[in-house]
């Protein structure tokens, strides 16, 4: 079982030939709305490769909250300890995207910022059946923190995804973490160097290992991934794809490699199955309706 301890969002998405300025009221084109938030695009990516996946966290009862939850089970994602909040809203992104593809994000945490020791609580409970937890910084840190002892107590393997990028990390986290999955922006923000390939990566995870996470792992976007640990160090490099949007390439990245660390994997067939998964969810449009289902998965591991 892979638990996921986490943010759910919905993203309420306005298209506008321009962005609107200070007190106008700009005529859109179109609106459409979709399931995202990091923990929720990470939970889905782990349960369409078939793992049997949890998620921990709350949605707003007034809004969208029914319909987050729906969206999460249709996916196959469990969620009896997702708890609906009566005096909340929903985390929501408020999203305008102009014709040149720039934008404008607001972003409500809503019930996603009351994540406490509760949830923590829910979580401790769910972890003697779990392999892996995935977590990330779309919830309150105190939580994020408590809920990574809780997996590191429970000898459950603790994946940390640091983003949103944060500038105060907690320097108790990384003796928590097992795995830290940066990206080159998030790694820039973590070690204060630019981290942009092979070397720079290499630099950026020996710095990840000393201060106590197990293994560093380097997402280079479409140049690879670099990996290390005190026993060994590899790059892999990315799979060649078209890429066409590579939002939630980065979730669809952190559910492969729980799924391959349920299966326990191989480290470095774990990396491998994070950056297939990322490679495919990069070809297809969108966030959640990207990522891939098992079977898609295993044929594009063949090819
Ligand atoms: P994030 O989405 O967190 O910013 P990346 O952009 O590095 O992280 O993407 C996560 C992973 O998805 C990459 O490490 C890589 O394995 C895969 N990926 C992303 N973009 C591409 C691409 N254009 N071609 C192939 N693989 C990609």
């Amino acid at each position: 079982t892979v638990i996921v301890f986490g943010s759910i969002n919905i993203d309420l998405i306005a298209t506008a030939p321009r962005l609107p300025v200070a007190g106008e009221t700009l005529l859109g084109e179109e609106f459409f709305k979709a399931p995202g938030g990091k923990g929720a695009n990470q939970a889905v990516a782990s349960a369409r490769l078939g793992i049997s996946t949890h998620i921990v966290g709350r949605v707003g009862a007034h809004s969208f909250g029914a319909e987050l939850v729906n969206s999460l089970q249709a996916a196959g994602v469990r969620t009896d300890n997702v708890s609906i909040e009566a005096n909340a809203s929903s985390g929501v992104a408020v999203i305008i995207v102009d014709d040149s593809g720039e934008n404008q994000i607001i972003v409500i945490p809503g019930a996603n910022g009351l994540l406490d020791n509760e949830d923590v609580e829910r979580l401790t409970n769910l972890l003697p059946r779990a392999k892996a937890l995935l977590l990330q910084f779309e919830v309150p840190m105190a939580a994020v923190v408590a809920a990574a002892k809780a997996g590191h107590n429970a000898g459950v393997k603790v994946i940390l995804d640091p983003a949103p990028v944060q500038l105060d990390v907690p320097s108790e986290i990384y003796s928590l973490v097992d795995i830290i999955t940066p990206n080159e922006v998030e790694a820039r923000q973590l070690v204060g160097f630019p981290v942009d390939n092979e070397e720079s990566a290499a630099e950026a995870a020996q710095i990840l290992l000393q201060r106590g996470v197990k293994c560093a792992i380097i997402k280079l976007g479409a140049k690879g991934v670099y990996c290390a640990t005190k026993e060994e160090n590899f790059f892999i490099p990315a799979f060649p794809v078209q890429a066409v949007d590579t939002t939630a390439a980065g979730d669809a990245f952190s559910g492969g490699l729980a799924a391959a660390i349920e299966a326990e994997l191989p480290l470095r067939q774990c990396v491998t199955w994070g950056a297939a998964a990322g490679a495919i969810a990069a070809t297809r449009p969108g966030a959640q309706p990207s990522l891939p289902d098992r079977y898609m998965f295993e044929a594009f591991l063949k090819e």
